[in-house]
Formats: structure tokens, C-alpha cells, sequence
């Protein structure tokens, strides 16, 4: 089998003209940070997803930060989440000091379990941060009415999932806060960027606050005089530029186009690779509709003999940029050193062992799927 000439990425952004343009233009304005784009960009994608308001970060994993820490998050609180995710994700609750605890997933979706969100619950627990794995929304319904009963806070980790529908609607607005990233693999792009989208008025005032060092205007300040200002809370710098909201509205613009080339490609894979004996291909649920950041398999080995290792190592030596999405977040040397055991989440860490990342992204050609497809049929025959 040919080597592929370029190496295939997993993931990759789509940046044109216009795009170009949108950033150029504010280098040539007054402003390149706490601009007018900045608010612009929060409210497209407020209106975007259903939410009413939004608040910008520098990236995806301060925007988590900000998340955890207007909810609350501190010393003795636990928070339950999946370890099928990036490490960002538990981060965000160890920066606020929080305990993360983690429940296992559903086979069928790889997203968190709800039955094994309920096992976790203790008096400590505060909050729930389920993960829109590879764009497919968790179980939002269900783990909503979970933090109803138990009175916790729902930050859902969108990283995955800006475009995606639950029920009918985007993601975005069912939980308390929800975060996007525009990291330059994920749906849209402002090559670094995250945001939080919520419905309340008292998240998204204390969001803004943390983004910048925990400064606000109080009562007491506007009297003072227009120079005044009060430092009320320890926050961080963590605002996002003006070039990169005016690339994030640039962007937004075509992210329905993306979401469509994505949709497409899964479906020219899901052809192709069916009547593969021992793949087992992405699952979808009939209430959701996935964003397709990410395109799975897995590997039956009880059919497949050759390793994943081995079948990893092949592809990438065609030039096929294969992954894999996630090592179980508690196999990681620090959580590890915490006292998080091996063993803990057997069908997330099962799934881990078999899974294989194929390319996906809006840009990819026709030329790109089929030597994708090839190249695995090769590789594992
Ligand atoms: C990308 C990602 C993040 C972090 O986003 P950044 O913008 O890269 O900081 C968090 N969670 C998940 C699941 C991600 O994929």
C-alpha cells in the first residue's frame, strides 16, 4: 500500500479569505483587546446556541476554571465527572482546590452514566461535569434532573459540541453553564478561545468579574469617581482578544457549513467500514444529533488479532494521522500520585483500550476519506 505524500491530521481548522480579512481589520482599529468585538462575539454565539448570555475566555480549560469557581467549587466539594475526556476537564475542579470523582460511561455512547453519576453522589458532592464526547450531547435530561434532586451544579463541557442538538435543540442552554473551546481542532476556531454560555444573570456577572482579576464596579466605586474601581474577588487575567472574537465571528458564520462537511464524511466512513468484521463503528442516539469533532472506532479484538499498537503504527506510517481520545484522565502520573486507582471505571478504560481516532475534519476531501478508508481495511486484512 502507497504512503500517503502529506501526513492526515486528526483535526484541523478551516481559515479563509474572509477570515483573514476579520482579523486584519482590527489590527488597523483602536482597539486589539476589550473591544467592541469581544461583545459582539458573545452574543452570536449566545443567539447561536439558545443561551442568554456568554462570556469569552483566553481558552476552554480558563473558561472550566471560571465555571468551577463561580459555582462555588472549593475545599471538601466534589465534583463528578467522566474520565473519557481531555485532562482539562478534572483540572478546572483541582485549580479550585475541588476533589474530582470519577463515574463510569455508557458503552453504547461514551458519554458519562447517569446510573453511575447517581452511585457517586455523597454529601459533598457539588457539581456534575458531564462531557459532549467526540460531539454527541450526554445525557443532558437525565443528569439535569439528577442535580435538581441533589441540588448541584451543572457545567457541561462543550468542548466537543458547539452545533450539536439535544432533543431538537442546541446545546448551550440546558445545563448552568456550558463550555465551548476554539481550539483550532474543534468546531469553530480563534486558534486559542473558550466560552461559557449560561441562562444566569448572577454566573455570567461573577464570569466576567473572574475573567479580569476579580475587578468590578460597585456602588461604592461609581461614587467614588469614573477612575474608581474594586477588586472584590481574586480573579485572573483571562480575556480573549479583539482579533481573535473578530476570527470567532467570522467563523461562527460557516460553522453550520462544517457541521454539514463533517456530517457527510461520516457518512461516506460509515459505508465504508460497516461490513468490516470487528469494527465497531460510532453509535448515535435518536435524540441526538452529534457535532462530529471526533470519528471512533473500536477495535474488536476477539476478531481482530493484529494490536491496536500495531494497526496505530501502520496507519501512521501510510501518513494517516490516527489518535486516540482519551487516556482514562485518573491513569495520568499526577492522579495517580493523588491515590486515583487503575481499575476504577472498567467499561471507560475498556473502551480506552480498543479505540482508534480516525481523521475528521471540514476540510478533508474526498481523495483524503478514501485513502483513510484503504489504508485501515489494509492494515487490518
Ligand atoms: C479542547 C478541550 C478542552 C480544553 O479546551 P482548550 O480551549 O484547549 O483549553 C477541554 N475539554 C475537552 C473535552 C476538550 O476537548
Amino acid at each position: 500500500m502507497k504512503r500517503r505524500e502529506q501526513f492526515l491530521s486528526y483535526g484541523s481548522q478551516w481559515i479563509d479569505e474572509e477570515d483573514i480579512e476579520a482579523v486584519i481589520e482590527i489590527l488597523k482599529s483602536p482597539f486589539l483587546t476589550q473591544g467592541p468585538k469581544i461583545e459582539q462575539f458573545e452574543s452570536a454565539v449566545a443567539d447561536y446556541v439558545g443561551a442568554k448570555f456568554a462570556v469569552a475566555f483566553t481558552n476552554g480549560t480558563a473558561a472550566l476554571h471560571g465555571a468551577c469557581h463561580v459555582a462555588g467549587i472549593g475545599q471538601e466539594d466534589e465534583v463528578i465527572t467522566t474520565p473519557i475526556t481531555f485532562a482539562a476537564t478534572s483540572n478546572a475542579v483541582l485549580y479550585c482546590k475541588g476533589t474530582p470523582v470519577f463515574a463510569d460511561i455508557d458503552p453504547r455512547t461514551y458519554n458519562i452514566d447517569p446510573h453511575e453519576i447517581r452511585k457517586k453522589i455523597t454529601a459533598n458532592t457539588k457539581a456534575i461535569m458531564p462531557v459532549d464526547f467526540s460531539g454527541q450531547p450526554a445525557d443532558l435530561d437525565e443528569i439535569m434532573s439528577i442535580a435538581e434532586e441533589y441540588n448541584l451544579i451543572v457545567i457541561e463541557d462543550g468542548a466537543h459540541s458547539l452545533g450539536a442538538y439535544y432533543k431538537g435543540e442546541k446545546v448551550g442552554a440546558q445545563a448552568h453553564m456550558t463550555m465551548f473551546s476554539f481550539h483550532p481542532v474543534k468546531p469553530i476556531t480563534t486558534a486559542e478561545g473558550g466560552i461559557i454560555t449560561t441562562n444566569s444573570r448572577d454566573f455570567y456577572e461573577k464570569l466576567k468579574q473572574f475573567r479580569s482579576h476579580g475587578i468590578e464596579k460597585t456602588p461604592y466605586s461609581i461614587a467614588q469617581g469614573d477612575w474608581y474601581y474594586e477588586m472584590t474577588d481574586l480573579g485572573y487575567n483571562y480575556r480573549m482578544t479583539d482579533m481573535q472574537a473578530a476570527l470567532g465571528l467570522s467563523q461562527l458564520m460557516k460553522l453550520d457549513d462544517f457541521l454539514h462537511k463533517r456530517r457527510k464524511i461520516v457518512q461516506k466512513y460509515n459505508e465504508a467500514l460497516f461490513e468490516i468484521p470487528g469494527l465497531i463503528l460510532p453509535m448515535q442516539l435518536a435524540e441526538t444529533e452529534s457535532g462530529w469533532h471526533l470519528y471512533m472506532i473500536q477495535l474488536d479484538h476477539k476478531i481482530i488479532r493484529k494490536p491496536r499498537k500495531q494497526i496505530f503504527e501502520e496507519m501512521r506510517a501510510l501518513n494517516i494521522g490516527v489518535h486516540v481520545h482519551y487516556i482514562p484522565v485518573y491513569w495520568h502520573p499526577y492522579y495517580q500520585k493523588m491515590g486515583y486507582k487503575k481499575g476504577a471505571c472498567p467499561i471507560a478504560e475498556n473502551f480506552y483500550q480498543q479505540a482508534l481516532t480516525l481523521p475528521m475534519f471540514p476540510k478533508m476531501t474526498d481523495r483524503d476519506v478514501q485513502d483513510v478508508i484503504e489504508a485501515l481495511k489494509n492494515v487490518i486484512s
